[in-house]
C-alpha cells in the first residue's frame, strides 16, 4: 500500500511546513518552460555575475591541480573550519581591504556566505527570539530565521531604503528579545549602501543597548554584518581606501571598531568573483561563536569542499593582489555603466510611469512600477505577466518584505548582471508590457 500526498505532508517536521516555496518559483518555472520551447528570455532576476571568474582564478586553480601536494590535499576532507592557506588569505584580506585585524581562530569557511548565516542563527536562536532586519531584504533572511524558531522583525527604511538609528532604537525598545540585527550594505535586494556615519550612529545605538543589557544582566543583541557587495560601489564618498581599485563599502566594525565583539561578519568569493558555483563564504567573528557555529557545520556538512577551497584561495591569495585588483576595477566600471543604462532609460525616459532612483552599490535596482502593479493586482502578478507575456524574468518586490502591506511604493527587482543590450531589449518589452495595462497614459505620475 503506498502513502498519499497527506500522508507525506504528516511525516514533515512543523520546520519544513512553514517554509514557504521558494517566492521567486512561478518567475523560475516559466522562464524554464520558455527556455525549453525555445523560447527568448532576458533574465533580470538573476543573483550572479553574468562573466565567469576571473581568468587568473582559472591559471592558479589549475596550477594548484597539478602539484602533488595540492592534488592530495584537495582530493580529502577539509578540516571543519576551512583550510589553514584560506583562512590566513582571509584575515590579509580584512586587513588589508577592511583595515580589520582579526586571527585564523576567527575565521570559518563556509559552503557559501549562506551557511556562515544559517550557522549563525543554528548557533544562536531559540524559539521566540527576534531579529531584525531592513524591509525590503534578502529573502533568505526571514526564512532562515523562523526554520530557527526566530521571528523576523522589520526595520521600516525610508526613500531611499535605508533605515535609521531611531527607527533602530524605536524598534529594539518594542523588541526587548532582538537577538540580531542583520545589516547587509551594499543591500540585496536596493543596493543602497550604508555611509560611515550612518553605521557609525547605528553602531551607537547597538552600544547602548549592550551597555543597558549588561546592566540588567541580559543576553547581547549581535550584529550580522552581510558584507557580501562590498566592491560593488559606485560613489567614492562611501568607500574606504576610496582610490584602491579593490576598495570596499565601509561596515560597522569600520565605522566604529568597538561593535567587533558584538558581530559576526559573513562575506565570500560568490559575488566579488563571479564564483557562485563554488560554494565558497565565511563567517569571522568571536571565536567563542565562531567555534559553535565550526560545531554545527561539523555536524551538518563537514568542511567545504576543498577543491572549491583552492579555487578560493587563488582569488583572495596575497599573491594574486594585482590581478585581483584589476579585476575589481573592470568591474566596477563595468556595473556603474549598466546602472546608468537603466537610469537613462527608466528614471529619463519622461514617457514611463516606472521610475529608478540610483542606489549606490550591489547589481540590482528596484523599478517602481506602482501604477501597473496597482492596475494589475501586485507585483506578483505583473513579475508573471512580464515573463509569460515578454519573456522578461524580474522579481516580485512584495517577495522583499516582511510587511508588504506597509509598502508605500510597489517594485520589481531589476538585476543589471547582464549585457548591454539585454538591459536595452528587455527595458523596451517592459515598456511594451506597460503600454498594454496602461494605455491611457505612461508618464512619470507619483514620485516615490
Ligand atoms: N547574502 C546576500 C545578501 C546575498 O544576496 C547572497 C546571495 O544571493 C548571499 C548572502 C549568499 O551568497 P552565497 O551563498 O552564494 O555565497
Amino acid at each position: 500500500m503506498s502513502l498519499t500526498a497527506q500522508d507525506y505532508e504528516a511525516i514533515l517536521s512543523e520546520a519544513i511546513r512553514q517554509l514557504r516555496a521558494s517566492p521567486t518559483f512561478a518567475v523560475v518555472a516559466a522562464t524554464t518552460k520558455r527556455r525549453e520551447a525555445k523560447q527568448e528570455v532576458i533574465d533580470f532576476s538573476v543573483g550572479q555575475p553574468a562573466e565567469p571568474t576571473p581568468e587568473y582564478v582559472r591559471k592558479s586553480l589549475a596550477a594548484m591541480i597539478h602539484d602533488d601536494k595540492k592534488w592530495a590535499q584537495m582530493s580529502k576532507y577539509s578540516p571543519v573550519s576551512g583550510l589553514k592557506e584560506l583562512r590566513d588569505a582571509v584575515v590579509e584580506k580584512l586587513y588589508d581591504e577592511n583595515g580589520i585585524a582579526v586571527t585564523f581562530k576567527n575565521v570559518l569557511i563556509t559552503n557559501g556566505g549562506k551557511q556562515a548565516i544559517a550557522n549563525a542563527f543554528a548557533a544562536t536562536i531559540n524559539p521566540g527570539d527576534e531579529v531584525l532586519m531592513a524591509d525590503p531584504q534578502w529573502v533568505s533572511y526571514p526564512d532562515m530565521v523562523k526554520f530557527h524558531g526566530g521571528i523576523p522583525v522589520a526595520l521600516r527604511t525610508r526613500d531611499d531604503f535605508k533605515f535609521t538609528a531611531e527607527t533602530l532604537r524605536a524598534t529594539l525598545a518594542e523588541h526587548p528579545k532582538t537577538k540580531w540585527l542583520i545589516i547587509n550594505s551594499p543591500s540585496n535586494p536596493t543596493g543602497a549602501v550604508f555611509s560611515k556615519d550612518e553605521l557609525a550612529a547605528l553602531a551607537q545605538v547597538v552600544l547602548d543597548e549592550n551597555d543597558k543589557r549588561k546592566q540588567d544582566g541580559r543576553t547581547a543583541l549581535m550584529v550580522l554584518s552581510d558584507d557580501i557587495y562590498e566592491h560593488m560601489v559606485y560613489d567614492k564618498n562611501l568607500l574606504y581606501k576610496a582610490q584602491d581599485d579593490a576598495a570596499v563599502s565601509y561596515n560597522i566594525i569600520m565605522a566604529n571598531p568597538q561593535i567587533k565583539p558584538y558581530t559576526v561578519m559573513v562575506n565570500g568569493v560568490a559575488k566579488a568573483f563571479g564564483m557562485t558555483g563554488y560554494r565558497i563564504g565565511y563567517a569571522v567573528g568571536p571565536e567563542e561563536l565562531i567555534n559553535k557555529m565550526s560545531d554545527y557545520q561539523g555536524l551538518e556538512t563537514s568542511g567545504a569542499s576543498a577543491i572549491s577551497q583552492m579555487a578560493a584561495l587563488a582569488a583572495l591569495s596575497p599573491e594574486n593582489v594585482a590581478q585581483r585588483k584589476q579585476h575589481f576595477a573592470a568591474q566596477r566600471k563595468a556595473y556603474l555603466k549598466r546602472r546608468d543604462l537603466v537610469e537613462e532609460l527608466i528614471e529619463k525616459d519622461p514617457n514611463t510611469s516606472m521610475s529608478f532612483k540610483p542606489t549606490a552599490g550591489a547589481f540590482y535596482a528596484m523599478i517602481d512600477v506602482t501604477d501597473m502593479a496597482n492596475n494589475v493586482g501586485g507585483t506578483k502578478k505583473l513579475a508573471e505577466r512580464m515573463i509569460n507575456e515578454k519573456g522578461v524574468a524580474l522579481v516580485a518586490g512584495d517577495d522583499f518584505y516582511v510587511e508588504p502591506d506597509k509598502q508605500e511604493r510597489k517594485y520589481l527587482r531589476l538585476s543589471y548582471a547582464t549585457s548591454e543590450e539585454n538591459i536595452r531589449s528587455g527595458i523596451a518589452l517592459m515598456k511594451e508590457l506597460e503600454r498594454e495595462i496602461l494605455p491611457d497614459g505612461h508618464s512619470k505620475g507619483l514620485v516615490r
